[in-house]
């Protein structure tokens, strides 16, 4: 449910409600707009009735919201999310890019990537400490010391840094090198990290499991903001299907949905969703034209040596040719892309 409050409600009506909502056993999820203050009642107590509230003074009308998704829903929050790191806005006007290697290696690899990136236009570094890999064997990430190498490349750079964060345990670690947490794919359910990074106090790029569904995004997405945390962009990363030409099937049309159905900002990821460099471009440049609010892709200056991921990683002057093309495109659709 949520109660609509009048444009010309004051201040201390919007207090009484929240306090009845309380009073019945529910939790209040206050949201201020352009016009109105609309408040989200959260809680499963099916008995209790919320009619009693739009006799409230200020209340213009209760509205049942059918999808169990509440707070991320956009009938709850009309205007689109917009979230704010070291100056950069991502769900505004601007498709935001971030960029960088799958996995932070070495000093050399990490801050050639992160230059080469900046100059391309790209505002956000990435990068992996922590890596979920499929085999055990597989090169794990550099972990604590892949963070350091991270905070010395946005001290050079200036670019903010979003990193994966795999456990719990790790959140408090992870959140005081990174300007934005990222949850994987293989962890879009884990529920006690979607709590955890729900009070770290960091914006949280939540990546669509690969047999995930888009309600099943959202309501993981909903975890995150249930802990207190608003500041959450979800990610298409590309779902299993029947099709092995590429690595996952890019979901392009699960941005307009997003949209539709939530506030949240949309980010696209091309690298995971092809899994293969010669595809890259052309899932990007679909993304931008779906109205993505932004891409995430990995970019290595030596791919051939990657230790994760250098068959779907661009070579630097691929990533800045992609870039110019994708400012002719989102110039297209009324937006803005990189420099
Ligand atoms: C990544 O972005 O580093 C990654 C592991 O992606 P995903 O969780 O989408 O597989
Ligand atoms: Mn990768």
């Amino acid at each position: 449910m949520i109660v609509v409050m009048k444009c010309e409600a004051s201040i201390s009506q919007v207090s009484a409600v929240i306090k009845g909502i309380e009073e019945l056993g529910f939790k209040a999820h206050p949201s201020k707009g352009a016009e109105r203050t609309i408040i989200g009642v959260i809680g499963s107590n099916r008995t209790v009735s919320l009619e009693a509230l739009s006799d409230l003074p200020g209340v213009e009308q209760i509205v049942h919201i059918a999808k169990p998704f509440k707070l991320v829903n956009r009938e709850f929050k009309p205007a689109d999310t917009v979230i704010s790191i070291n100056g950069v806005t991502i769900g505004g006007l601007e498709a935001v890019v971030m960029a960088g290697p799958c996995a932070v290696e070495s000093r050399d690899q990490l801050l050639k990537a992160a230059h080469a990136v900046k100059d391309a236009g790209a505002k956000i570094l990435r990068g992996g400490a922590f890596k979920p890999r499929t085999s055990p064997y597989d090169f794990q990430g550099l972990g604590e010391s892949g963070l350091e190498l991270l905070a010395e490349a946005r001290k050079e750079t200036g670019l903010a840094v979003v990193t994966e964060v795999m456990t719990p345990s790790d959140v408090s670690l992870v959140a005081s090198y990174a300007d934005i947490l990222q949850v994987g794919a293989r962890n879009m359910q884990n529920y006690s990290l979607l709590e955890a990074v729900g009070r770290a106090g960091r914006p949280v790029l939540l990546k669509r499991g690969m047999m995930s569904t888009i309600e099943e995004l959202l309501m993981s997405a909903e975890y995150i903001f249930s802990a207190g945390n608003s500041e959450v962009m979800v990610c298409e990363r590309g779902i299993r299907t029947f099709e092995r030409y590429t690595r996952n099937t890019l979901d392009i049309s699960a941005i307009p949905v997003i949209k539709k159905y939530s506030h949240l900002p949309v980010i696209v990821d091309p690298s995971h969703s092809t899994g293969d460099r010669a595809f890259v471009r052309s899932a990007s440049c679909a993304a931008i034209a779906a109205g993505a609010d932004g891409l995430i892709v990995e970019v290595h200056p030596s791919p051939e040596t990657a230790l994760c991921d250098g068959p779907q990683s661009l070579r630097i002057p691929e990533f800045a040719e992609m870039m110019t093309q994708l400012e002719a495109i989102a110039a297209a659709i009324g937006r803005r892309i990189g420099k």
